[in-house]
């Protein structure tokens, strides 16, 4: 059942603007801490658009293989590798999920102890085809340096895909920006998966009610059903001023103590500083584009605001996220995340369709029909 393979199958980025092309890539040998999964599901994130089209600030050298959000069933375990960052015994046919690997030994990582920060980050999704670190593959390597985390075996594949960069990313944001008082109105820009998941933490956290403004329809239903109490449709809504004096409306006048960006859209900062109360915190998480748009910097000191910047996650954060899918599971429907499987061979399909916003998270699929059934029973636990 757990053969190891010669080659993987991989959809490699050679060219930007061009469609990934498919490979067959020799397959490393597992040594000492390493490990080799097999790909079970790989989520197509906005991230893997602009990669694609090289429109990233930082882009990776080419050719590359993309896929940063991965949950994969160990096919072999290196030497030493016997439990997860949580303490959990490892053993060949567990699911898991893995952050970048941070070296562990720079500033970020020794003094400031901000290991998303790490100055030599090994990243999964953007390194050379021959290393095998991405998940638009069959199978990827995983080095002795990446920390990963048991999938609990409660969680179906689905429920859980979405840890793989969204909820760890807003785990991580919320934690930047410290608890939430039931007094704290929380308005969230943009209703992608990083802002349905802020929409689900602001509820959880305490809030008192949490307002996700975005687009297109699809989305914000699943906002509603994962604790949204009021959502702005953008596209019809689409004058800010108008959409400004909605959220006065809903927050008695003030705006709201808490907006949390998501949209990755650059013009919804000042969207988002126009509408915030005096003395409010101000999250940004969904800003990864290099452009630049005319800011009023005053507003922030003269609204007395508090503005955090938060990017990526660690593997403590994919450790909370898992648990809170294990345990609040049967509050949310946390699968409806996923809207289409693809499978490997039409992966730039899913870019396209990801391009085009007719997707919340689609997913590359490389389970057998046999998996597929044992992730829908694990589902029926609990
Ligand atoms: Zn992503
Ligand atoms: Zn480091």
């Amino acid at each position: 059942m757990f053969e190891i393979p010669a080659t993987s199958r991989a959809a490699v980025l050679e060219e930007y603007g061009q469609p990934l092309r498919m490979r067959d890539i020799p397959v490393p040998p597992v040594g000492v801490g390493e490990m080799l999964v097999k790909v079970m599901l790989a989520g197509v994130c906005g991230t893997d658009v602009h990669q694609s089209r090289g429109t990233l600030t930082i882009k990776p050298p080419l050719p590359n293989l993309q896929g940063h959000e991965t949950l994969g069933r160990i096919l072999a375990l290196g030497e030493g590798r016997v439990r997860d960052a949580g303490g959990e015994a490892l053993k060949v046919g567990d699911r898991i999920m893995w952050a970048h690997a941070d070296c562990g030994a720079c500033y970020w990582c020794q003094i400031a102890r901000t290991p998303v920060l790490c100055a030599s980050r090994q990243g999964y999704g953007f390194a050379h085809p021959s290393m095998l670190r991405g998940g638009f593959s069959q199978y990827e390597h995983i080095t002795a340096a990446t920390q990963v985390v048991r999938v609990p075996d409660e969680v179906t594949d689905e429920e859980a895909i979405g840890v793989g960069c969204a909820f760890r990313t807003v785990v991580a944001g919320y934690e930047r920006l410290g608890g939430l008082g039931f007094q704290d109105n929380v308005v969230v820009l943009g209703a992608g998966p990083v802002g349905l998941y802020s929409a689900l933490m602001a509820a959880e956290s305490g809030a008192r009610e949490v307002i996700v403004v975005g687009a297109p329809a699809r989305r914000l239903a699943l906002a509603r059903k994962w604790g949204a109490a009021h959502v702005i449709d953008i596209d019809e809504m689409r004058d800010p001023a108008e959409r400004q004096r909605a959220i006065l409306a809903l927050t008695g006048g003030r705006g709201p103590e808490v907006v949390v960006e998501c949209s990755g859209v650059p013009a919804a900062f000042n969207e988002g500083l126009e509408m915030i109360q005096k003395g409010g915190r101000f999250l940004v998480m969904g800003q990864t584009s290099a452009n630049t748009l005319p800011v009023a910097p005053g507003i922030i000191t003269g609204k007395g605001l508090t503005v955090i910047g938060s990017v990526s996650a660690s593997i403590p954060h994919f450790y909370k996220a898992l648990q809170f899918v294990k345990t609040r599971r049967a509050k949310y429907p946390l699968a409806e995340l996923v809207t289409t499987r693809y499978p490997l061979d039409r992966v730039n399909d899913a870019l396209a369709a990801m391009a085009a916003g007719r997707e919340i998270k689609p997913v590359i699929d490389n389970r057998s029909p046999a998996e597929i059934e044992e992730s829908l029973a694990r589902g029926a636990l609990a």
